[in-house]
């Protein structure tokens, strides 16, 4: 057997956590960390010192040598600037190992090379990354040796985000405000803030990686630009929640371990639906944390892969033909006395603070689906929003049969008396026990799923934060809470008002609940007879964020300014145009430099066996015929490779924004897919031994 791994003790082992501090940090101080992590407000700079100095000994203890900010940018991924602790000598030339208070709370990389769109010039580079003592610091072992990280925000001069966190943050506090509100509502006067809790499923694939290095695409893009389909996909459904191979289980093993040490609750492993692909789930926790966590388990995947000799692929599409890869993002609001907005309780159809949350949210998300739907696009979930495998492109709602049977109950006569039971389970067999099952199934092809005490939003994107989702959530419920509220708590008679508030929302936005089969045709036709918005790709989705309607949603709650969304508007272009840039370039070094030769070579080859066949006097008929079908597919793959190339080219003299991107979504896109058939088709037809790159089946099959 293997060495025992005491996971209680690992656990949070690298992290600065709330424990630690107490243990390390005179009475006072720690007294006034707790208070401000509770209520916000700002440590005093006497207090931040004695903070970093205790943070410092405790991370040079456990060997580390540097301290980073580490913040989230728009890029999506994170960031990070390592200066050591080494401070400047004394006379006799002795060292010691300093970080002070200052540089705990602030900092000021010159990090002029992100994406701001605009907000900042690199003549007034200028950005500061603040300190969120609400996440953690913690230890990166990594080959640079052992890294204190401190999650940070990262600002503009003049206080505008450039990243994730910031907008997050905020929106973090709206939702708490906003919250609030309704419960006080309802009598509880206990709770002092309310907490958007998130829990991020991760999917991702593992390739060998010496195979995966033999493909350009896989190295550029992060997914296969080219590949015929192996001769089987995931129809067997034999690798979902299937057995995990050693080599996947040694990774996982070893991954568990990383992110336990990281403080970070890996809790559920599995494989998924297509062959190389699997998922783990972490507890939820709050907002911000989850989603530094989130980049957390990103980061150690890939690194954890590396190790193992494999590749870990967090692109949404790495493979044609089997499922892609998401990110379920699970949220709900909590108290901080512990009531769940979102827990319908034994009798939904009698709870009406519960209702009312209900009916808030509906109104939120029919209002602005448009919003949530940007919210969980990125360049690669294109290709996965309304591919039959993940949700459509529309926001619709699944509540299940009883809460959609309440909802009904509740438009028609104004009263919801009746309630559906889920009732006993029984499995007919004596020895197996029976049991009292849900009152809901659930539905895989919606968007956004009520599943018992959460929200489920099922449209993220594997390689995507989930900062921008849970942003938007909070923002749009916060809006509807606020306008609840501002109805309610000038009501005479709240019971009559709040029936009626109920009533209003839920008749005026019931066309977003939809319990069917999302992934059907009909469901797309009926969408739009309902008017709500299908919006296709990325690209498209740009523009919804500078909308009046939503400039104003996110002002009002100081989430985002009117220059911070045009400008995120313009990077979501700037993103998206690159990225394709990227593929694009990648296909036509993929066809001039490997495929077209290696097919050449093989014509060479089959014509000199059609002439050595010939010449031996037999008919080479079954030669001659490859030869022709092998030389004309050629001929229309570099017909294809000169359109792209001449597309690209023009898109690349584009100038940067709207116009560029959509050219790539509507032109390049096209062509690319163009010059992909011939060349897939090619790989089905010539030896295996000349073709210049590892085949889907050797990528999925044999890992
Ligand atoms: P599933 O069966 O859909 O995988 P799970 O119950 O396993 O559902 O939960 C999936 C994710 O949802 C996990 O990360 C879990 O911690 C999270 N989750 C569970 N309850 C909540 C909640 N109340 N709020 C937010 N996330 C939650
Ligand atoms: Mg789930």
């Amino acid at each position: 057997m293997s060495e025992v791994l005491n996971v209680e003790e690992i656990f949070a082992k690298n992290v600065f956590t709330l424990g630690k501090m107490k243990e390390r940090l005179p009475k006072n101080v720690f007294k006034e960390v707790k208070r401000v992590m509770e209520q916000g407000g700002e440590l005093s700079l006497a207090s931040a010192d004695v903070v970093a100095k205790a943070m410092k000994d405790w991370a040079v203890e456990n060997g580390a040598t540097h301290y980073t900010h580490w913040f989230q940018p728009l890029t999506g991924i994170t960031a990070e600037k390592h200066d050591s602790f080494v401070s400047h000598p004394d006379e006799e030339g002795k060292m010691l190992m300093e970080f002070s208070g200052k540089e705990l709370i602030k900092g000021e990389p010159d990090a002029s090379s992100f994406p701001s769109g605009g907000l900042r010039a690199t003549f007034e580079a200028r950005g500061y990354t603040a300190w969120d003592i609400t996440s953690p610091a913690f230890l990166k072992e990594a080959a640079t040796g052992v890294i204190l990280c401190i999650p940070t925000a990262f600002c503009s001069y003049k206080g505008e985000a450039l990243d994730k966190k910031t907008p997050l943050l905020r929106s973090m506090e709206a939702i708490s405000e906003q919250a609030l509100r309704i419960v006080r509502l309802f009598g509880n006067t206990e709770a002092t803030k309310v907490v958007a809790s998130v829990g991020a499923e991760q999917e991702y694939f593992l390739v060998d990686s010496e195979k995966a290095l033999q493909r350009d695409d896989l190295i550029f893009a992060g997914r296969t630009l080219f590949g015929a389909p192996a001769p089987k996909g995931q129809e067997m459904d034999d690798h979902y929640f299937g057995v995990i191979r050693e080599r996947i289980g040694a990774y996982m093993k070893d991954l568990n371990e990383e992110l336990w040490k990281l403080g970070v609750t890996a809790k559920t492993q599995h494989n998924e639906a297509a062959p190389a692909q699997h998922e783990l789930a972490p507890i939820y926790e709050t907002a911000n944390i989850a989603v530094d966590h989130n980049q957390i388990i990103m980061e150690t995947m890939k690194r954890v892969a590396a190790k193992h000799g494999l590749r870990c692929l967090l692109h949404e599409k790495p493979f044609a033909g089997v499922n892609g890869s998401g990110k379920h993002d699970n949220w709900s609001l909590t108290t901080d006395n512990g009531v769940n907005l979102l827990d319908p309780g034994d009798t939904p159809n009698e709870n009406i603070q519960f209702l009312l949350v209900l009916s808030c949210i509906m109104k939120a998300v029919d209002t602005h689906a448009d919003l949530l739907r940007q919210s969980a696009s990125d360049p690669g979930n294109d290709h996965r929003l309304g591919a039959c495998e993940a949700p459509p492109a529309i926001i619709s709602m699944f509540l299940g049969e009883q809460l959609e049977d309440v909802v009904k109950q509740l438009v028609e006569t104004g009263e919801a008396h009746s309630l559906i039971e889920g009732g006993k389970l029984e499995t007919g067999v004596s020895t197996l026990p029976d049991f009292q099952k849900d009152a809901t199934d659930r539905n895989r092809t919606s968007p956004f799923a009520f599943t018992g005490n959460k929200f489920e939003f099922r449209m993220v994107g594997s390689a995507d934060s989930v900062a921008s989702p849970n942003t938007t959530l909070n923002a749009i419920v916060a809006e509807a809470f606020c306008e609840a509220a501002d109805v309610l708590e000038k009501a005479d008679d709240f019971a009559m008002a709040v029936h009626d508030l109920i009533k209003e929302y839920m008749t005026k936005h019931q066309r977003i609940i939809f319990n069917g089969n999302g992934y059907s045709e009909e469901w797309v036709a009926e969408a739009e007879r309902r008017g709500l918005p299908n919006i296709s790709s990325m690209v498209e989705a740009a523009s919804t964020i500078t909308t009046d309607k939503a400039v104003k949603l996110f002002e009002r709650f100081g989430i985002f300014t009117k220059a911070e969304l045009e400008s995120r508007e313009e990077i979501l272009y700037e993103n998206y145009a690159k990225t394709i840039n990227i593929e694009a370039l990648t296909m036509i070094e993929m066809s001039s430099k490997q495929i077209v030769p290696a097919v050449v070579k093989y014509t060479k080859e089959l014509a000199d066996t059609v002439n050595a066949v010939k010449a031996a006097g037999v008919d080479a008929f079954v030669q001659v015929e490859l030869l022709n079908k092998v030389s004309v597919k050629l001929a229309e793959m570099q017909k294809a490779l000169e359109h792209l190339m001449e597309v690209e080219a023009k898109a690349a003299a584009m100038e940067e924004g709207k116009e560029r991107a959509f050219y790539y979504r509507q032109v390049v896109m096209k062509a690319m897919e163009a010059l992909r058939t011939p060349a897939d088709e090619l790989e089905m037809m010539v030896d295996k031994k000349v073709w210049p790159f590892p085949t889907y089946g050797d990528l999925i099959f044999e890992v």
